[in-house]
Formats: structure tokens, C-alpha cells, sequence
């Protein structure tokens, strides 16, 4: 086990204080829906893996910035200076949250699939990548320019490191390469060897970019210290869903490669040419991948966000996230028809993101009956990891449906899996009605009647 994934674990076991802590004041925390069978309940929002609900603080911050949002980079006027350094403040605060070096980029994207799409177009030429079969599909696919190896699953921690070292040995290291890799898999929740994956890549000359989409909302994300040479994350679920998403790390393969979006912001000088044409002088500086008007309210929610995180005291949030697992593992270890989805077993350290299959369910019916029977929104489908899904389901890949879509009539056998996600706004109390409807659903039925609409599967009228 790593020394990363061993101090997750190390957390969980010792601070006992932390586990007793309070949730991270989120909005809607309060929000309540109608059920199905009547009445109202306040919604438990379980789908942190998807988007994780707005800190208040988060809000707070812009609530406060918006009657002073100004244009980034461009204006002359008060307004647009104080915006300009808000902006450039917020990278400043983000390469901290990182743990970046004191060389690396910090460039704001849209999202890490964004992020990702960014630096497959900027790989040298000829350059090699190496993905495991298990990505999220933002990993897996922006690569189609580059020479791309897949890697088949591991079923530990230690065989991932092995795979890639074997797959990397005796490569051509004059030729460039570069590994991708998840921090936290947006399926099983399980931590993946970074470091040592990253101490692999690098003996035998390839670079390695961290998805950190799923591990940077749960836990610390130290770029130097995993030696990772970028990092990608998305603000929507880092608690600031304002559009914004980040790709930190090495500035040399940024630098050197053609801007991903043209247009101004990223050109320095544009001058005419004598034979009509136009040349171009690109920024050498992360503006060259910034493109147009920055959105500076998403980027200023991330660097909110970051500081939350960072002053709740990121091992505390680690430790009660952890007492949820645990929570949410030991309830459903008692329900035997519920099969908790897994690739490196019981024991792997993992965040609060968690798959499952319930036997004799169509997992979409199952889904839609926690919500309109108990308030609570959690996810069915194959979560934008179909190669992943379908090795832990075991399924035939010419029987499942597209991504995130139910594939049968209520009461059929399911060929896809149900995901509940959470982190530092969960209250105790939405894992207990989770678990508690699980076992109720299991032992008792779903109490109404539901039915496939549009391809998903919704209550039927009374
Ligand atoms: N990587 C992982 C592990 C994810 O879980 C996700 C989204 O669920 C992504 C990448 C893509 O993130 P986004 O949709 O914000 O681009």
C-alpha cells in the first residue's frame, strides 16, 4: 500500500474527534421534495460523484465578488483590475491546495474533461500513452492523436504498478510517453497507487497525469509529493459548480505545443502579413490555453472552495467522510442480496463513492425508487466507465445500453449498477435513510409502481 493510501487509512482509525464532526454547511441543505407516496422529506443529495452540492461558503464569496465582477485581463477601469487580481490570486491558490512546484502551470479549463482534452493536444509529437482499461471515459478518450495503450484491469493496487511496469519496459525512452491515471475511481471510490505508479512511469521516461476529478473533493491531492507531473480536477465537484476546472503541473509540453484555443487572451501580437495572411505571436505564459474571456466567477469558486476545504482541515473532513464509508460498507454488508462493486478488494482504501447491485433489481427500478419513495438522489448506469462496469458486472458489452441509461423494464435483471457518492456537507443522517431504505426496498418491495419513459425509469401515474 502506498504511503498515501496508507495515511487515508491511518486518518480513519485515529481521530475519533473528527468523526463526530459537523458537515460542511452546503446549499440546499435544506431543500425538501414530494414523494411519491406523500408528504415531503429534506433531499439527500448522495450523488457527490456527479456534482457535489455549492459550500455556503463557496457562495458566500461570490455573493460578495458579484457586485464587483469586472473583464479579466482586458479593462482599464477599477472593476476590472480588482477582477484581473482575483483572478491570478485564485491560481496562486489553487498551485497551493496542489502542492504544485514552484515551475508548474496552473490553467483554468472547464472542467477536467476539458482539462484532459488539453493536454492530449498538447503531447509532442510521436508521443506513447498509457490508460487503464478503467477510466472515467474523460481518461480514457482524448487521445485518439497519440499512440494509445490500454491496460487491462488490476484486481490490486500492486498488480496496477506491475502492469505498468511491465508494459513500459523496454520502451524507447527518447520517445515520449505519457500515463494517465484516476486518484480515486469514480466507480468502486477505491484509491489508486499514484505515487507509485507515477515513481514507475518516471524510471522509464514517461510523464504521468493525475485524474484527480473523484480524489481532490475527498482528499489532499499533494502534487510534489505523488511526483505527478499534472494534475486534473473539476470544479462542479469540488463544491463550486460555477463551470470552472483546472490542469496544473509541468509548463515545458504546454508551453512548447500550439494553444487550444486560438483567439485573443492567447496572442500576444497579430500583425498582417504582405501575402494577406496573418502571424501570430502566442503567449508563453498559461494564457497561451486561456482563450477568450475567462470565467472568472467559476475560477474564484474553485479557489473558495480550496480555502474551505483547507481551513476545515482537510484530514478532519478525511476522517468523518471516512466514518461514513464505513457506515454506508457496514449497512449494506448486512443486506446478502446487495453485491458492493470492487476491484481491489474489501480492504482497499477508498473514498465515499460507492457502486452496487441489488439481486432481483433492475438497478435503474432501484434508483428510482429511493428517490420517489425516500428523497434521495443517487445514480444509475455505467457512470461514463463502461469498460470498468462492465469487468466488475461481468457483462457482455453488446448488451448495455449507453451511458447512463437504463436498460430493461422494471423487474429485469440489471446490466447496470447503482452509485452512491458523498463528502464533507453529508449529514449522518442521509447515509442512515440510504441504508435504511436499501434494506427496506430489499426485505419489502418498492411500494408504487414505476415504468420506462424515455429511457428512464420514472413512478407510473396513480
Ligand atoms: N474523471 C473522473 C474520475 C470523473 O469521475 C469524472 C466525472 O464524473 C471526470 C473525469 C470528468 O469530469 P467532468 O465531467 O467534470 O469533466
Amino acid at each position: 500500500m502506498s504511503a498515501y493510501a496508507s495515511a487515508t487509512v491511518a486518518a480513519v482509525s485515529t481521530d475519533s474527534e473528527a468523526a463526530c464532526a459537523q458537515p460542511l454547511p452546503v446549499l440546499g441543505r435544506d431543500v425538501t421534495v414530494p414523494l411519491v407516496t406523500g408528504g415531503e422529506v429534506t433531499y439527500a443529495a448522495l450523488d457527490y460523484a456527479a456534482s457535489a452540492p455549492a459550500l455556503q461558503r463557496v457562495w458566500d464569496d461570490i455573493a460578495a465578488y458579484a457586485p464587483y465582477y469586472g473583464s479579466v485581463h482586458r479593462g482599464a477601469g477599477y472593476l476590472s483590475q480588482l477582477s484581473t487580481d482575483l483572478f491570478e490570486k485564485s491560481r496562486r491558490t489553487v498551485a497551493g491546495f496542489l502542492g504544485c512546484r514552484a515551475d508548474d502551470q496552473v490553467v483554468f479549463t472547464r472542467s477536467t474533461t476539458d482539462s484532459l482534452n488539453l493536454l492530449a493536444a498538447a503531447l509532442p509529437a510521436g508521443c506513447e500513452v498509457y490508460v487503464f482499461e478503467t477510466e472515467h471515459h474523460a481518461a480514457l478518450l482524448p487521445w485518439r492523436a497519440a499512440r494509445v495503450n490500454i491496460l487491462d484491469a488490476p484486481r490490486t493496487p500492486a498488480a496496477a504498478v506491475a502492469t505498468l511496469e511491465s508494459a513500459l519496459a523496454g520502451r524507447d525512452t527518447s520517445v515520449p510517453a505519457l500515463v494517465c491515471v484516476t486518484g480515486a475511481s469514480n466507480v468502486t471510490g477505491e484509491l489508486w497507487p499514484v505515487q507509485e505508479l507515477a515513481a514507475a512511469a518516471h524510471a522509464h521516461g514517461a510523464r504521468i497525469v493525475l485524474d484527480a476529478a473523484q480524489l481532490a473533493p475527498h482528499h489532499p491531492v499533494d502534487v510534489t509529493g505523488l511526483d505527478v507531473d499534472w494534475v486534473a480536477f473539476s470544479g462542479h465537484k469540488l463544491y463550486a459548480p460555477f463551470g470552472s476546472g483546472v490542469l496544473a503541473g509541468r509548463s515545458d509540453w504546454l508551453l512548447d505545443s500550439e494553444p487550444y484555443l486560438a483567439g485573443g487572451g492567447a496572442s500576444r501580437r497579430v500583425t498582417r502579413r504582405e501575402d494577406g495572411g496573418v502571424d501570430v505571436d502566442w503567449h508563453t505564459t498559461t494564457a497561451r490555453h486561456e482563450a477568450g474571456s475567462p470565467n472568472v466567477i467559476g475560477v474564484y469558486a474553485i479557489a473558495s472552495a480550496c480555502t474551505a476545504l483547507k481551513e476545515a482541515g482537510f484530514d478532519t473532513l478525511v476522517a468523518r467522510e471516512q466514518a461514513l464509508v464505513a457506515r454506508v460498507r457496514a449497512g449494506l454488508a448486512e443486506v446478502p442480496e446487495v453485491k458492493v462493486l470492487s476491484l481491489f478488494g474489501d480492504d482497499a482504501p477508498r473514498v465515499g463513492v460507492l457502486s452496487f447491485v441489488v439481486e432481483g433489481w433492475n438497478s435503474s427500478h432501484f434508483a428510482a425508487a429511493l428517490s420517489a419513495e425516500y428523497g434521495i438522489g443517487v445514480r444509475d448506469g455505467l457512470f461514463c466507465a463502461h469498460p470498468l462496469v462492465r469487468t466488475l458486472l461481468d457483462n457482455d458489452p453488446q448488451e448495455q445500453g449507453e451511458c447512463g441509461a437504463p436498460e430493461a423494464e422494471p423487474g429485469e435483471r440489471s446490466l447496470n449498477a447503482i452509485r452512491v457518492s458523498f463528502g464533507a456537507g453529508t449529514p449522518e443522517e442521509h447515509v442512515d435513510r440510504f441504508v435504511g431504505a436499501v434494506k427496506e426496498l430489499v426485505r419489502d418491495g418498492a411500494r408504487w409502481n414505476y415504468r420506462t419513459e424515455d429511457g428512464r425509469c420514472v413512478p407510473a401515474p396513480c
